[in-house]
């Protein structure tokens, strides 16, 4: 099975809660390694980067202040269907529907502060680590 890499953010709401080892504790249980990490304030250009497609969306503006509001922690994670194994560990976007020991359900409080990201697709996993990471920043099992 082919090894695959993801982008995980680490939330405003959750950096500011104290929850980035819990949150990176569960990445490395479920067996996700940690290929690339920093911590930054969202610039209006990376954020673009990652939610611009969500232009024009009701929420758009609250997300747009939420993910300025301070700071965020993103990581490059290398697994096998890293995507999917995010995603899983993630839970739903709504915390309400986010199944019980998902980071979601048990870290978020609501739709707009759900706690982390997690790309949608290997092709969105290779756009979102470029808006984020030089190639050097990266550090994959595979080299
Ligand atoms: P996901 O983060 O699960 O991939 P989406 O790509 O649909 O979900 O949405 C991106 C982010 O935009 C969500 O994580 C959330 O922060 C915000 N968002 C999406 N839909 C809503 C909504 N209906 N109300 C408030 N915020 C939303
Ligand atoms: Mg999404």
């Amino acid at each position: 099975m082919t090894v695959e890499v993801t982008l995980s953010i680490i939330k405003p709401d959750a950096v500011h809660k104290n929850y980035i080892g819990e949150i990176i504790s569960r990445f490395e249980k479920d067996g996700l390694r940690v290929a690339a990490l920093k911590m930054l304030v969202f610039s209006r250009q990376q954020f673009l980067g990652i939610y611009g497609g969500h232009e024009g969306r009701p929420y758009f503006e609250d997300l747009t202040a939420f993910m300025a509001s301070g700071p965020s922690v993103v990581m490059v994670l290398e697994s096998e269907q890293a995507v999917a194994r995010n995603r899983a560990i993630m839970g739903h976007t709504n915390p309400k529907l986010a199944a019980p020991g998902t980071i979601r359900a048990d870290l978020g409080t609501a739709t707009n502060r759900n706690a982390v990201h997690g790309s949608d697709s290997t092709e969105t996993a290779q756009r979102e680590i470029a808006c984020l990471f030089s190639s050097e920043e990266i550090r994959t099992l595979g080299g």
